[in-house]
């Protein structure tokens, strides 16, 4: 009997791997607990001198002048679409498919998320799909680099230089990504990335925005502190102790403790990048031959940074759901996950903003199909073996 005729973990058959395999997971090292033990021993918890280093070594990265570090990717966000100038009666077009971070921030600031279809192919925000809903209101774009796969850059400025918009990149899946040769970071008017233990890089809770533009990173700085100045000129005439609060922000600081964490992590970013391509590789190479999964398309300019890696099943070749799979999935101890139920879906949408099933047809469609397998740089070559090994056995079986 081969291991693909063997009975399913879920029909009471020996799962393929006896320890559960979770879809995404840190990688924590020596050096990273020492990083954060000397900051816990130094004069500075929260802003101290961690943080600028992060920040600077962080824009260096990516390649873009300012970086400013966030609370989380989600505080990040938030202080892009305020930086923007998002408030009342404003419209900001983005994309169903990604998490409901990116849309909440527009809501954040009282302006209306304006959903966009997705492309078939790559599951990213269609540029034509979002140019038909420019209308006199829009102040900004958010595309979303969905799994780690960067959006159409290229055509998404194009559109914002066009109708004066600002773009704000949710590169959350897509740092270390390239787009036409540009790193992700490098190019949109703001783009934001997150420290969650499951992003590439951690610091706990984190994140950061990065841009070239110097107002735009002093008024990211400033709502990141309570929206706090300190003029140097008036402190001289009035004293030090001087400062005023001049916009409506938040406390969204990062701590140095944090900050101590991810510029370790960032050291091992390209093994990381490196470590996840190869593991792509081998799930290309290992589901081309099965009509019933389709693996995901790569635009010809893209290098993606693969936080995720999602498979879409061909439903009308095989005898179950997408739900019947997942869970014989996780019953092999294979612990896949589903990215995204489409934002225009929640209920808080469907009762603020009137969207419904049927809205955006690709993302609806897509979603039914997709399941996203175990991906991050910590697996093994045994990882990888039983993942393959696992959907083989459970497509094999539900194939018709
Ligand atoms: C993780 C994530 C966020 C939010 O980041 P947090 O650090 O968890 O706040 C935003 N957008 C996308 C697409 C994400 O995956």
């Amino acid at each position: 009997m081969t291991s693909t005729d063997a009975i399913l973990a879920i029909h009471g058959g020996t799962p393929v791997r006896p320890a559960w395999l979770p879809y995404g997971r840190q990688a924590i090292e020596e050096e990273d607990i020492a990083a954060v033990v000397a900051t816990l021993r130094s004069d500075w918890l929260t802003t101290g001198p961690k943080v600028d280093e992060f920040e600077h070594a962080f824009a260096g990265y990516v390649g873009a002048k300012h970086a400013i570090a966030f609370s989380n990717g989600t505080a990040a966000l938030h202080g892009a679409a305020f930086a923007a100038g998002l408030g009342l009666g404003d419209e900001a077009i983005t994309t169903p498919m990604t998490f409901c971070a990116t849309s909440n921030a527009v809501l954040y600031q009282g302006a209306r998320p304006v959903f966009a279809d997705v492309r078939p192919d790559t599951l990213n925000l269609d540029p034509v799909l979002a140019e038909a809903c420019i209308t006199p209101l829009t102040k900004a774009i958010l595309p979303v680099d969905f799994t780690g796969n960067p959006a159409q850059m290229d055509a998404f400025m194009a559109l914002a230089e066009t109708h004066g918009l600002v773009v704000i990149e949710d590169a959350a899946h897509a740092v270390g990504a390239d787009w036409q040769g540009h790193r992700v970071g490098s190019i949109a008017h703001m783009t934001t990335f997150s420290f969650h233990p499951v992003k590439h890089l951690t610091t706990a809770e984190g994140g950061m925005v990065t841009t070239n533009d110097d107002a735009l990173a002093t008024k990211l700085r400033t709502f990141r502190n309570h929206g706090i100045t300190r003029d140097s000129r008036q402190r001289e005439l009035a004293g030090d102790w001087f400062y005023e609060m001049s916009a409506l922000g938040f406390n969204y600081r990062l701590p140095d403790v944090a900050c101590a964490l991810g510029l370790s992590q960032l050291r091992r970013i390209e093994s990381n990048l490196a470590r996840r391509r190869a593991i792509a590789a081998q799930y290309d190479a290992a589901f081309v031959t099965i009509p019933q999964i389709g693996t995901p398309k790569i635009l010809l300019g893209a290098n993606p940074a693969w936080h995720l890696y999602p498979i879409q099943l061909d439903l009308v070749q095989l005898n179950a759901t997408r739900g019947e799979v997942f869970r014989a999935l996780r019953a092999e101890n294979i612990g896949v996950n589903v990215h995204y139920i489409p934002v225009h879906l929640h209920p808080y949408y469907r009762e603020n903003l009137g969207t419904k099933p049927g809205d955006f047809p690709v993302a609806e469609a897509a979603y039914e199909r997709l399941i996203s397998l175990p991906m991050f740089h910590g697996m093994n070559e045994q990882d990888v073996d039983d993942t393959i090994l696992a959907v083989r056995k459970v497509i094999a079986h539900f194939a018709k």
